[in-house]
């Protein structure tokens, strides 16, 4: 064949009016069929990848995953139903097909205020295992501007790589868990932190990963190093939740609604501010106050609180919730054929103690442990099949001292 005469197999042009004609075996494409056929690959594999994704993810509408998280979390109406939108509204952003209008979902990352151990990791580990999707729980505290000793802020992306064996795909989809925001506030607007300035370069840091963007991660973490390969990641879908205590932010709160009362006949004293949590009232501008910079804040968009625990929660936390610690108890005793029981009187004598001692739910779990290590010890192997807990048997087993030690830990 002449070269004039050669042409491209699949629109027909002759090779002039071409800028590129390859030459396969028995036919020949031309450079505009090229990227026609690549926009097609591309297409095709965002298609497969939604479809693989959707696969694998469960989402819930709002309403069920609201009653997925009712299972596992007592209390916190507010929040549960926040996140159960923000999480369907994230997730179904990743889920739906590119369109054409010039309409883009933002991400709906979270940030949730509260004092700690009130369940804003627990919050964020069921949502990750109602979605079936790897979770990094990370301490802003360990990160630091690069350069500094510390942790990169790419090492976030590490635990998520590892939380999702490798598999960068899934990682890409996931949810990373950013617990003491609070402790990389700025310096200057906030005398409470004993840190250093480097808390802004922290946030600078941490900006380009909620915004969206491709890092190249090392793998098994620790700085970068220029022999390390890289994996890269593309943090566009990752879900971030962002937690923190905020201490002393309800201070800012009240003077804000105090403010805001004057001159519009208040309708709430400020003894009544003070009795409600304060924290109901939170808006962004809070955040800023304490030290957070308008663009994190601007990117973590879905603003959430958690109530304190009081007695009533603390109580319903040892038995109602699916894994509930007493449930978790019965069922290891069960394995040794040992019934177990508790008497209403004992749970509250050890909620009792928790409020006491300002040991939280995360206190709950040492004081049955304190309650329960001897019974555990000694009964196994033994003949013995019936363990009958009464406030008295809780009380012989927690003395004085044995709680000081839980405090010292906790
Ligand atoms: P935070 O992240 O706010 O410090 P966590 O999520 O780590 O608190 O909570 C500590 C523990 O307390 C959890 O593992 C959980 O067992 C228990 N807990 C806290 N709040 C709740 C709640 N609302 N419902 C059930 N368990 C809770």
């Amino acid at each position: 064949m002449a070269k004039e005469e050669l042409e491209c197999s699949f629109c027909g042009r002759k090779k002039p009016e071409t800028n590129l004609l390859i030459a396969g075996l028995d036919a020949h494409i031309c450079d505009r069929c090229i990227e026609q056929a690549h926009g097609i690959v591309v297409e095709e594999a965002t298609h497969s990848s939604n479809a693989e994704l959707s696969k694998e993810l469960m989402l819930k509408k709002p309403k069920a995953i609201k009653e997925f998280l009712d299972e596992y979390i007592i209390g916190q109406e507010h929040t549960k139903k926040v996140m159960s939108v923000a999480v369907y509204n994230h997730y179904k952003r990743l889920l739906q097909p590119p369109t054409d209008d010039d309409i883009e979902i933002q991400k709906s990352n979270i940030v949730i205020v509260g004092q700690t151990g009130t369940g804003k990791t627990l919050m964020a580990k069921t949502v990750a295992r109602m979605l079936n999707v790897p979770l990094a729980i990370v301490d802003a505290t360990v990160l630091t501007e690069a350069g500094y000793v510390g942790e990169d802020v790419e090492s976030i992306l590490t635990r998520l790589l590892q939380a999702a064996d490798y598999n960068v795909e899934k990682a890409q989809n996931g949810i990373v868990f950013i617990d003491e925001i609070d402790k990389i506030a700025r310096k200057s607007d906030n005398p409470s932190i004993t840190r250093d300035v480097s808390g802004e370069g922290v946030q600078q840091a941490l900006l380009k990963l909620l915004e969206g963007t491709t890092v190249n991660v090392p793998p098994k973490g620790g700085r970068k190093h220029p022999d390390q390969k890289f994996i890269e990641v593309n943090t566009e879908n990752i879900l971030f939740i962002a937690g923190g205590a905020f201490d002393g932010i309800e201070r800012a709160i009240t003077k804000r609604l105090n403010m805001q009362a004057v001159g519009f006949s208040a309708s709430k004293s400020d003894d009544a501010f003070e009795r409600d949590n304060l924290l109901k009232y939170i808006i962004p501008k809070d955040l800023k106050d304490f030290g957070l910079i308008p663009e994190i804040i601007g990117r973590l968009p879905v603003l959430t609180h958690m109530d304190p625990l009081d007695k009533g929660t603390l109580r319903a936390i040892l038995t109602e919730p699916k894994n509930a610690i007493v449930k978790q108890y019965k069922k290891l005793f069960e394995m040794d054929e040992i019934d177990f029981v508790i008497t209403e009187e004992a749970l509250d004598y050890v909620v009792d103690k928790a409020i006491e001692y300002k040991l939280g739910a995360r206190g709950l779990r040492s004081l049955c442990e304190a309650v329960l290590t001897d019974a555990m010890f000694e009964m196994p192997g033994t003949d013995d099949r019936q363990l009958h807990v009464t406030k008295e048997y809780a009380e012989k087993k927690l003395n004085k001292s044995t709680i000081k030690k839980l405090k010292a830990v906790s």
